[in-house]
């Protein structure tokens, strides 16, 4: 039997006092038991809950599995058919469903990457509102952008920025959520390195580089605007010293989220000169997840009328070119029928659609940060041909103009490995393969042969 990591005296001293002498051994033990699996479905793709799952009562559909099995090897993950998220993170589904916000809200998550809350918030905006997912490091700004595109539902900007890049988009924001870099406590038992990493001077580390991306983005929320602050540590000084920093500085007031007394959630109270703020905390022993902390702020309203951007006439961008309208009636210009108009852009050889009513928001954003991708990529447009790309296979958007072909789970996972398969009817051209229903990619049929053309970075590599 592996040996449970020995945990740093200084984390258990802070722990023993905020769990209390009842709670203690509890959550020791439940430190050394293995970590529940849970996945969130993504509501646009219908995948069927699973018949083994206990549904998450915080995280809309969510499921508890009873044992982990190999995502890797099941095709409906790479379609964007279900991510896989601890349970705890799926409170913040519960939140937004508490929140007053308009229609087509239009959302922030500042530190985004892998993507779990960005692809829960997506799913929460659907057809209606737009995201802007925003990842610093370059690496894992590729990771936020392979699951945006395989979730598919094309409502997403995504950005590479600093949070003091974001100035100019002050009071844009209807939420804005900062899931930040933290110490890590709530994820010793997922991610044991995270263990040798903690140290108090960390701790002090983190709740400095939390409060800088607080400052940013405490003025990004519109009046009477949300802001969401989430870690996955217990720590005091990460959590309520940073609710503390925003009520002093920023004039914030608490928001109350009621919750289910079934569901286990430890709330507390943060008392501030400036008022008491209900925070959430998500136990190892309490909840079928990992820790998790999460406080929601809002952003007092002005008298002011809102003021919304309008389209310009002209879009000057470096490198991206907004298409005239005409360009749809060229012959070889994919076809999408779809009752939302869609605007057209262009970098390099890549096409890009995005539903037109966001223009303005975007065109904004897109002059001001470092847009990586945004909408749905439809493919390349080179020279008047054009050649479909993965994400469109993977994108709610329709493709009733190609031809299609349902694989068995073995041709699915033989195309996932980016190994040749045999069509059996389709014509010859481009082919759209699906696995249970769902676009996962492109094959172009050359009649005696076909190539594949799913992406060679996103292969499984296992046998
Ligand atoms: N929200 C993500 C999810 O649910 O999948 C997890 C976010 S993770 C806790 C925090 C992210 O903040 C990391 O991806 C990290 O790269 C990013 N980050 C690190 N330093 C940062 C900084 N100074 N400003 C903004 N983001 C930062």
């Amino acid at each position: 039997m592996n040996e449970y990591p020995v945990l740093p005296a200084q984390f258990l001293e802070t722990m023993k006092q905020q769990l209390g002498e009842s709670e203690w051994d509890h959550f020791l033990q439940a430190l050394q038991q293995p970590a529940p699996v849970s996945i969130r479905l993504n509501p646009f793709k219908g995948m069927p809950a699973p018949a083994n799952g206990q549904a998450i009562g915080w995280s809309s559909h969510a499921y508890r599995l009873p044992a982990r099995p190999n995502f890797t090897l099941d095709p409906c993950f790479h379609a964007g058919a279900y991510y896989v998220q601890e349970a705890s993170s799926g409170f913040l589904s519960h939140v937004l469903n508490q929140l007053a916000l308009p229609e087509a809200p239009f959302a922030l998550d500042l530190c985004a990457a892998p993507g779990g809350k960005s692809t829960l918030i997506s799913s929460f905006l659907g057809d209606k509102g737009l995201l802007l997912a925003n990842e610093v490091i370059k690496s894992r700004n590729q990771v936020l952008k392979e699951n945006t595109i395989k979730w598919g539902l094309g409502n997403t900007v995504i950005t590479q920025n600093d949070p003091a890049h974001f100035a100019p988009l002050s009071e844009s924001f209807d939420f804005v959520l900062v899931d930040a870099p933290c110490s890590g406590e709530g994820l010793f038992r997922k991610d044991p390195q995270s263990i040798q990493e903690w140290s108090p001077e960390n701790v002090h580390l983190c709740q400095g580089r939390q409060s800088r991306i607080l400052q940013e983005a405490a003025a990004l929320p519109k009046p009477g605007g949300y802001l969401i602050y989430s870690t996955c540590t217990y720590n005091p000084l990460e959590n309520e010293g940073n609710v503390r920093f925003l009520a002093a500085n920023f004039g914030y007031k608490p928001v109350e989220i009621p919750i289910d007394p079934a569901w286990q959630i430890s709330r507390s109270e943060c008392k501030t000169e400036q008022g008491v703020f209900p925070v959430y905390r998500f136990y190892p022993h309490k909840v079928p997840g990992e820790g998790l902390f999460m406080a929601v702020l809002q952003r007092p309203p002005s008298e002011a009328n809102e003021k919304s951007p309008k389209k310009a006439k002209d879009f000057r961008h470096p490198h991206l070119q907004r298409l005239p309208g005409k360009v749809r009636n060229h012959p070889s210009f994919p076809k999408l029928d779809v009752p939302e108009p869609l605007s057209y852009y262009q970098y390099n050889n890549h096409l890009f659609a995005l539903p037109s009513r966001w223009v303005p928001r975007f065109e904004t954003i897109a002059i001001r940060l470092n847009v990586q991708y945004f909408g749905v990529e439809l493919g390349d447009w080179v020279r008047d041909t054009f050649l479909p790309g993965p994400a469109w296979a993977l994108s709610m958007l329709p493709k009733s103009s190609y031809a299609r072909e349902e694989l068995t789970r073995e041709e699915a996972i033989r195309y996932l490995k980016k190994e040749p398969i045999a069509l059996s009817k389709a014509d010859r051209g481009w082919v759209l393969v699906n696995y249970k229903g769902l676009g996962i990619g492109w094959v172009k049929n050359l009649g005696n042969r076909s190539n594949n053309y799913y992406p060679k970075e996103w292969r499984i590599r296992m046998d």
